[in-house]
């Protein structure tokens, strides 16, 4: 994606107290630490703006979200339209973020501390010698089975048909039960009901690009 640096964007980050700053310290004690509960914890890795992930927590406050996003200068976007939102009044105490690269997943989050991976409309990286970038790549389906509960999932969307095709690969090549499809999520009866749309969902379908869906789930 284009990235327009903001000046000041890393300093407003590292200050936000909507940002966790001490993750090695909170590794495995998230819910206790951080939330002061014992819900479940989902994460969206790659957020972008965050509109998806502030409205799953609005409508789920018995659970427990973080958004990871790896730019600043995009997650400074994110907290100044979360500020805006917040201005109503609604605090949600149920969801913070992380200005981290996904790849250190493991460095700060405990075997089976997650219950649901949320991965929409990842970056492509159409190039095979990028492959591993990929947020659906075998490199990185390894830190999610790692961090997963027993019963944890991802949720992936994305309306790149090259890229949906490989992750669907990917999974089954990697052990990974696909336990719902679509390829194209906005008339499928089942999959679209509740669905929240994201800031490239919507740019996307308006466009007329059908989404796809799938859900997965390590074998056991
Ligand atoms: N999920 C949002 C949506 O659907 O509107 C944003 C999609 S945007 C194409 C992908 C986002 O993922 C970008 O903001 C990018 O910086 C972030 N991203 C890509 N790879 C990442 C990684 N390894 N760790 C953290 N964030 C990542």
């Amino acid at each position: 994606m284009r990235l327009r640096h903001i000046t000041g964007s890393e300093e407003f980050v590292s200050d936000s107290i909507y940002v966790i700053q001490n993750k090695e310290e909170l590794k495995g004690e998230y819910s206790e630490k951080l939330f002061s509960n014992k819900n479940p914890l989902c994460l969206e890795i790659g957020m972008g703006k965050g509109k998806f992930i502030y409205e799953m927590a609005k409508q789920n406050p018995d659970i427990n979200f973080i958004g990871i996003e790896r730019y600043d200068s995009v997650l400074f976007k994110a907290i100044k339209r979360r500020e805006k939102e917040e201005e109503s009044g609604l605090v949600l105490k149920n969801l913070y973020y992380m200005s981290m690269d996904a790849r250190l997943l493991t460095e700060v989050f405990s075997a089976e501390e997650i219950d649901a991976i949320y991965l929409n409309f990842s970056d492509p990286w159409p190039k095979k010698r990028q492959a591993n970038r990929r947020l659906t790549s075998p490199v990185f389906l390894k830190l999610y089975e790692k961090v997963l509960s027993t019963d944890g999932h991802i949720e992936f969307k994305t309306d790149n048909r090259d890229l949906f095709d490989y992750s669907l690969e990917s999974f089954q090549e990697n052990n990974w039960d696909i336990l719902a499809k679509s390829f194209d999520l906005h008339h499928d009866e089942l999959l679209s009901k509740g669905n929240i749309l994201t800031e490239y969902e919507e740019k996307f379908s308006a466009k007329g690009n059908p989404i796809c869906k799938c859900i997965a789930r390590k074998k056991k």
